[in-house]
């Protein structure tokens, strides 16, 4: 009896909550399909079109007058300065966020966007509390320059060679809700995070013109063709993938040391000599044993890869030694102080 008075219990509440939760999420698709019609989605990227063929027919003195040779143009109100325009560059998703404070929902149709749509997919816009938030999807993966001059913005998507002597891109393996492998409650998702975190600050203090990007600096997870989009689409002079190992069974055991995986298919041996120069680096750098270079095509970011690719097991998670010396963060250090060598020692810097 006690039983079945708790799953009537049970039953009442889901019902319950069932009927208090539908409501709201019926108003909410509302309040998105609203928006939709409302918020520019389909109109930002239409005026952004229709002022590229305005200027293409008013001619070269127009568009120099509008543009002062920059790609896009956008304007400020009266109340609004430069210092309120804050932009994003999400590499990884080749989005850009540009947050302006002081800006309400009818901006756009008070003060259009000019400018060129050139490598521009999309744009959309949305403003809650007076916070207007542009979001520019490209096709490429570029820079963005902004340049201020009175009430006007304006902005230019470069491409990243064109700045850099090199580009780089570096993953951390797994992350969000993909842990990658599980040992004694450590994920390998924040190990490969905590060494690549290591390695932006050496990048972030190098004096060279190296242009590193990263698939993702927190507990996010882009998909694999995201992930080695970022690579292939910024045309990387390399890509970087840092993850660590498990016996195929998952269990604890002896089995130790370093491995890095390079793609076979990489006929101009490249890929292979890259990941060498990174297995030894890892080997004096850490003192682990070597398990060698390994051909790794059976993984999609590797086979997918156009730069030269390498992807470093930096240790066992399931040998209880390497599992604490992997959580030490001297020893994330001097890992990410080995991968920085690396690439350094490749590009020959
Ligand atoms: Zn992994």
């Amino acid at each position: 009896m006690g039983a079945f008075t708790a799953i009537i219990l049970a039953v009442a509440i889901a019902m319950s909550c069932i009927l208090i939760y539908v409501p709201n999420m019926h108003m909410i698709a509302l309040r998105i399909e609203d928006n939709k019609l409302k918020g520019g989605r389909i109109s930002v990227m239409d005026m952004l079109k229709s002022s590229s063929e305005e200027l293409e027919t008013e001619g070269e003195a127009t568009r120099e007058s509008v543009l002062k040779g920059h790609q896009i143009r956008l304007l400020l109100p009266k109340n609004v300065t430069s210092a309120s325009v804050d932009i994003e560059n999400i590499y990884v998703n080749k989005t850009i966020v540009i947050t302006i404070n002081g800006i309400g929902k009818d901006y756009f149709s008070e003060y259009p966007m000019r400018g060129s749509s050139d490598n521009i997919v999309d744009v959309t816009y949305d403003s809650e509390d007076l916070v207007g938030v542009i979001e520019i999807t490209l096709d490429d993966i570029r820079e963005v320059k902004m340049t201020a001059e009175g009430e006007s913005v304006y902005l230019d998507f470069i491409d990243p060679h064109e700045i850099y002597d090199y580009v780089v891109v570096v993953d951390a393996g797994h992350g969000g809700n993909v842990p990658g492998a599980t040992k004694g409650g450590v994920y390998e998702k924040d190990l490969n995070l905590g060494i690549v975190l290591e390695l932006k600050k050496l990048f972030d203090r190098n004096d060279k013109n190296i242009g590193v990007y990263y698939t993702r600096t927190d507990d996010t997870n882009p998909t694999f063709a995201n992930r080695v989009g970022l690579a292939n689409d910024s045309e990387a002079d390399l890509f970087l993938s840092v993850h660590n190992n498990s016996t195929a069974s998952g269990r604890m055991s002896s089995i130790n040391g370093t491995e890095v995986m390079y793609e076979g298919g990489d006929s101009s041996g490249e890929s292979k000599k890259f990941a060498s120069i990174c297995l030894n680096h890892l080997l004096v750098e850490l003192d682990s044993k070597s398990k060698g270079t390994v051909v790794g095509d059976e993984v999609y970011i590797i086979r997918m890869s156009k730069p030269p690719v390498a992807l470093v097991e930096v240790g066992f998670m399931t040998n209880q030694r390497e599992l604490d010396l992997l959580q030490d963060s001297e020893y994330q250090r001097k890992a990410a102080q080995a991968l920085y060598d690396s690439v350094l020692e490749y590009l020959q810097l």
